[in-house]
């Protein structure tokens, strides 16, 4: 939201450059990463990892550090190699880690507050496709088998739904090339993503919402609702997930090795039904980051979502989530909700006063700043 003046970049979209041989491919500021990922297959190319959803502008999913899961992959301003940036002073200016480093390390991941990225070169992979492996599990279970899944998996996910035992754990394996398996029956998907995913858990969180005291038992029923299946995929189609539910949430990355306590923390959290959340808090790991402003860098990294149907009645959710992460150095998500003012988010970035150095040097009247950034980076 903007009190003042909203930059619309969506007319500058699609790719600018390829070249095939390094998988070095410019992409123009305003493309979303629905329109990257079927412009990169149609050169055989593709990001190294996503997130759940493909509707972001690739500036917006790197302005906020949108990472996936992965403990082998960090964010995706990991995968940036070069920027294009409008300064404040109107420059247009190129950067990458040979060409004003401090910049590039400042603008890939920039909150919006360094410039305006209007072209960004990325490092991509080969396209490669993915076996799907998703099955319920008890959450005891998962806890057991997690440090062992985290380092095994390719890409580990899970989803437990608060209130009861019962969780959802994708594992995604890369496949080498001429590697491939059974494809997914379009009904299968259907039922799975469309109908059960999307329009059965809206019905649910409608009733959750109307009637509170019914979640721990609906969320029962939506913790057996999906069941297992294995299928393999061009990897954007089995990263990328439809997402019609509306929710708020916040998302805390925290050291791995503190993502079984914390996960103990919210069990016994929920158990006392003070607060009631009828959707599944998700779980992943990634990465330590190199790239300064990452929630994930320099720590091998667990990431806890906790999300609240947007129906859902007021609660002290966010306050008590973040007081939870908090206590194990929880950096929140940029782009997610959270209250974290600058001097609860200096010390938690060895790299931040660098950020703020930056920032001085190429914004000094603060042409970018808006009361977001006045509150996590300062005036
Ligand atoms: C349903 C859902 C699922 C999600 N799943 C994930 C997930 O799996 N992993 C994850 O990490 N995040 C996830 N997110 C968060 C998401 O990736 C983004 O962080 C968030 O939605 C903001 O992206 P946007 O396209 O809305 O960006 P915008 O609102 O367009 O941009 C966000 C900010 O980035 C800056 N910005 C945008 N474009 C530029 C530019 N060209 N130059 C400079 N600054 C710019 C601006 O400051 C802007 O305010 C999810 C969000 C939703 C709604």
């Amino acid at each position: 939201m903007t009190d003042g003046v909203l930059l619309d970049l969506s007319g500058m979209c699609g790719l600018a450059g390829v070249d095939r041989a390094t998988g070095r491919v410019r992409v123009r500021a305003g493309t979303q990463l629905v329109d990257l990922n079927r412009l990169l297959a149609l050169q055989g190319l593709a990001m190294p990892n996503l997130g759940d959803i493909d509707r972001q502008t690739i500036t917006g999913a790197l302005a906020t550090g949108t990472h996936g899961a992965g403990a082998g992959f960090g964010c995706l301003p990991s995968f940036v190699a070069g920027l294009q940036v409008v300064l404040a002073d109107g420059s247009i200016v190129d950067c990458s880690a040979d060409e004003q480093p401090e910049l590039f390390e400042a603008a890939r991941l920039g909150l919006g507050a360094i410039g305006v990225v209007t072209e960004v070169e990325l490092a991509c992979v080969p396209a490669f496709l993915v076996r799907a492996q998703e099955r319920p599990e008890a959450l005891a279970t998962v806890l057991t088998h997690l440090e062992e899944w985290r380092t095994g998996t390719d890409h580990l996910d899970f989803y437990w739904f608060p209130h009861t035992d019962r969780a959802l754990v994708k594992r995604n394996t890369r496949l080498a090339p001429g590697q491939d398996g059974p494809r997914l029956a379009a009904w299968r998907r259907r039922l799975d993503d469309d109908i059960l995913s999307n329009n059965v858990l809206e019905a649910v969180c409608r009733t959750g919402a109307r009637y509170p005291a019914r979640i721990p038992a609906l969320n029962a029923v939506a913790g057996r609702a999906l069941s297992a299946r294995t299928y393999v995929a061009p990897s954007h189609e089995v990263f990328i997930t439809r997402r019609d539910v509306r929710f708020r949430e916040t998302e805390w990355a925290v050291p791995a090795a503190s993502v079984a306590p914390l996960i103990g923390e919210l069990q016994r959290y929920f158990a006392r039904r003070e607060t009631l959340v009828g959707l599944p808090i998700e779980v992943r790991f990634g990465a330590p980051d190199a790239v300064w402003l990452a929630t994930g860098y320099g720590r091998d990294t667990g990431y806890i979502a906790v999300h609240e149907y947007h129906r859902a009645r007021p609660s002290s959710l966010l306050a008590d989530v973040t007081a939870m992460m908090r206590e194990h150095a929880g950096r929140p998500h940029w782009g997610k909700l959270h209250e974290l003012r600058v001097e609860d988010l200096a010390p938690l970035y060895p790299r931040f006063a660098d950020f703020r150095a930056v920032r001085d040097r190429v914004d000094p009247a603060r042409v970018f700043a808006n009361d977001y950034l006045r509150r996590v980076l300062g005036e």
